[in-house]
C-alpha cells in the first residue's frame, strides 16, 4: 500500500483503488475515481487536476472502506447514493432498485404515445427511486404523474428526487399497484414491477444480491405482479390509454398473451438497446 493514510497522493490512492477493484475489469479505473471523488465530496475532474495533492486521514480512511465494500460488492450506486436516469441524477438507498438503462427504453417508448404539450394524468406504478415518473415529468410538463410504491420509506426517496430537480408535476401516494387509483382517468400506466423469477440464479449475483428483493422477485416464474398490473389497469385506464410494462428478457410471450386474454388492444413487445425483448405496450378498449 503506497505511503501511510494520510500521505498519499490521489494519483496513489487511485492506483491502490485499481488493484483493489482489479476484479471489476475495464471498470475498476472510473470507479476508483467515482469513489475517491465521493469522499473527498468533489467532482471526478478535481482529482484528476491535481493528482499530487494528498486529502485528509478522514478521507482516506473513507475511500479505503468504500473500496473494502465495492470490492466486497455493494452495488457503486449504493456507496455513492447516486445513479444517472436520463440525464437525471437520482438519489438511490438500499430502499430502491438502482434504475437501469434498459428502463430507459420505456420511458422513450412512453415519450412517442405522449405527445409534446400531452395532458392528464400518468400513473408510475411500483416507482422505487421515481426514475420513470421524474424523466416523463421532467419530459412533458402538461401531465401529471402520480408516483406510487407500496413502501413509505422508498416513496420519499422518490419525493426527495422530484424536489431535487424541482419537478411540481408529480404526486406521490402508497399504492398496492392499481387498487386504490380511480378508474377510468388515466391516459396512460407504466411500470417496472418485480419481474425476477424465485429460482432466478441471477439474483446470487452482482448488484441484484443487495438490492430490495420484494423489488426484483415475483411469484409465478415472476409474472405474478405484471399479471396483477395488466388485470387491474384495464379499470383505471381512460379509453384508449396507454400500459407500458418492463419485463424479463424470456417473458415476452407470456406478457403479450396475459394482455391479450385481459382485451387489451395493439399489444406489442420492444427490445432494449441491448436488443433483448423488454417492454410490452398496449391501449384499452
Ligand atoms: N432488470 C432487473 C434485472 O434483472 C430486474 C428489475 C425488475 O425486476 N423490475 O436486473
Amino acid at each position: 500500500m503506497p505511503g501511510t493514510a494520510g500521505e498519499a497522493t490521489y494519483a496513489a490512492l487511485l492506483a491502490e483503488g485499481r488493484a483493489r477493484l482489479a476484479a471489476l475489469g475495464e471498470g475498476a479505473r472510473l470507479e476508483a475515481e467515482l469513489l475517491l471523488a465521493h469522499a473527498l465530496e468533489r467532482p471526478r475532474s478535481h482529482l484528476l487536476a491535481w493528482p499530487q495533492r494528498i486529502p485528509k486521514h478522514a478521507v482516506v480512511a473513507h475511500y479505503r472502506a468504500l473500496l473494502g465494500a465495492r470490492a466486497d460488492g455493494t452495488p457503486l450506486a449504493y456507496l455513492t447514493g447516486r445513479r444517472e436516469f436520463w440525464s437525471l441524477e437520482l438519489e438511490v438507498t438500499p430502499h430502491t432498485l438502482i434504475p437501469r438503462p434498459e428502463t430507459e427504453r420505456l420511458v422513450e417508448l412512453a415519450l412517442e404515445r405522449l405527445a409534446p404539450g400531452a395532458r392528464g394524468a400518468v400513473a408510475d406504478l411500483g416507482t422505487g427511486s421515481g426514475a420513470i415518473a421524474l424523466a416523463l415529468a421532467s419530459e412533458r410538463p402538461g401531465l401529471i404523474l402520480l408516483a406510487t410504491d407500496r413502501d413509505p420509506g422508498t416513496l420519499r426517496v422518490a419525493r426527495a428526487n422530484a424536489m431535487r430537480h424541482n419537478l411540481a408535476n408529480v404526486t406521490f401516494a402508497v399504492a398496492d399497484w392499481c387498487a386504490p387509483l380511480a378508474s377510468g382517468q388515466f391516459t396512460a400506466l407504466v411500470s417496472n414491477p418485480p419481474y425476477v423469477a424465485p429460482s432466478d440464479p441471477h439474483l446470487e449475483q452482482g448488484d441484484l444480491r443487495f438490492e430490495p428483493h420484494a423489488a426484483l422477485v415475483a411469484s409465478d416464474a415472476g409474472l405474478a405482479d405484471l399479471r396483477t398490473i395488466a388485470t387491474g389497469a384495464r379499470r383505471c385506464l381512460a379509453p384508449g390509454g396507454h400500459l407500458l410494462l418492463e419485463h424479463g428478457y424470456d417473458q415476452s410471450g407470456a406478457v403479450v398473451e396475459l394482455l391479450v386474454e385481459a382485451g387489451y388492444l395493439d399489444v406489442a413487445d420492444h427490445r432494449d438497446h441491448a436488443g433483448m425483448p423488454r417492454v410490452a405496450t398496449a391501449r384499452a378498449p
